[in-house]
């Protein structure tokens, strides 16, 4: 059998199946406009929900981290990587943080996916130890828990109760339950606050993704933690940077025996080349503004888009998900009546991307509408508005 026509054949299957993905060419910077393929755009796709990607002040600081610290940061943290630029943001956000930590410290990586693998995969390094994972994980957590070398149990969505029964029967030398805050196909957030209880009953530890809440939920900024008001030295937290604070990637922040336990022992920390340094100089920016009086404006302009959005559409058919968060998905149903909604906005300007398996269930085909506090009440709207109408008019 010839190589490449194997590799054709499962490119025809996935066409078969409606699953064949393309990405689109995007001019100028992220923000509700934008020149997609050439076209002018109105964007509800992106998970940069404060807008800070586009922020004057933050690309401001990122020309100047480049002028200060160069271009690259030419090697690994625990080789000559790890810059001053760096340091500082760790330490910020180890007090950001603090509140709901013992003994708070940050460790920053480039990506969220790499975060992800480098906690589980370090936590989870015994054979005897188990893992206990929300049914809708993000696929880096999924990926995480194939690295480490733990056991895996996933239990359902949202079940407390099935998650606290396998605690009590497990033996296992460690367990690490490991959750979403914010499910990013769904909008609806993980019931840390029970999750916590029982996993401090067990002597568990619990991971936390914040992908989404991080910059979004809480009074500050500061979180799924914030949110909840939760405290506690059974906490490993995760907030990604190319969200919210619009720059680019991740930070792991934990008791410091924790962090230094990482920083020891995970592979995808310690063999890649530190993430460059500019980019950090550019998120203290970021958290600056995240954290200030600007931060809190833009947030509460973002709650009052959700409720926006919410309070106009008139779904039949079609499912608005439960979602109190920017994340706002209409449930369709099948591939083909996914995509073809989607490449009806297309035709009016307004770009919603279409979802479908294995980034969710079968039959759960859908169109994830995010928000930003970059969006207008009129885009909003003119959003509504279409879905509106496209929803009597589908087949
Ligand atoms: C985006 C995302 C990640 C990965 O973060 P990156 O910085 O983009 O690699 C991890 N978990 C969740 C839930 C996410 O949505």
């Amino acid at each position: 059998m010839d190589l490449i026509a194997t590799i054709d054949r499962q490119l025809g299957t996935l066409a078969a199946r409606s699953l064949t993905r393309r990405r689109r060419i995007t001019d100028g910077a992220c923000a509700p406009r934008q020149l997609v393929d050439g076209r002018d755009l109105l964007a509800f796709c992106s998970n940069d929900y404060l807008g800070l990607a586009a922020h004057p002040q933050v690309i401001e600081a990122l020309r100047e981290g480049a002028q200060l610290y160069g271009a690259g940061s030419g090697a690994s943290h625990l080789v000559s990587g790890h810059s001053r630029a760096h340091h500082l943001l760790e330490e910020t956000l180890a007090e950001w943080m603090a509140p709901h930590l013992e003994q708070a410290r940050a460790l920053t990586l480039c990506t969220g996916y790499m975060a992800n693998l480098a906690i589980l995969s370090a936590l989870g390094v015994d054979a005897d130890a188990m893992i206990f994972s929300e049914a809708l994980n993000h696929a880096s957590l999924i990926d995480g828990a194939r690295l480490a070398k733990a056991g895996v149990t996933v239990y359902p969505h949202g079940d407390v109760e099935t998650l606290t029964q396998r605690l009590a029967a497990s033996s296992a030398s460690t367990k690490i339950v490991v959750t979403d805050s914010v499910f990013s196909m769904d909008g609806d957030l993980a019931p840390l606050p029970a999750l916590l209880a029982a996993c401090e009953r067990h002597g568990a530890w619990l991971v936390v993704d914040d992908a989404h809440g991080f910059g979004v939920l809480g009074q500050n900024g500061r979180g799924a933690l914030e949110h909840f008001g939760l405290r506690s030295r059974n906490l490993i937290y995760m907030g990604t940077l190319g969200k919210a604070a619009g720059v680019g990637g991740a930070f792991v922040a934990a008791h410091a025996s924790v962090i230094e336990l990482l920083i020891q022992r995970a592979r995808p920390y310690i063999y890649t080349t530190a993430c460059p340094p500019a980019l950090a100089h550019a998120l203290l920016a970021s958290l600056a503004i995240m954290g200030g009086d600007e931060g809190a404006e833009r947030r509460a302009h973002l709650a009052r888009l959700v409720e926006q959005l919410r309070g106009s559409l008139r779904l039949e058919r079609w499912e608005l998900a439960a979602s109190t968060t920017p994340i706002q998905p209409v449930i369709i149903g099948s591939n083909d009546a996914a995509l073809h909604a989607a490449s009806r906005l297309h035709e009016q300007g307004l770009w919603v991307p279409a979802i479908r398996p294995p980034t969710v269930a079968p039959g759960t085909a859908r169109l994830r509408v995010t928000l930003s506090a970059a969006h207008a009440t009129d885009d909003v709207a003119r959003l509504a508005q279409a879905l509106n109408e496209l929803e009597k008019a589908a087949p």
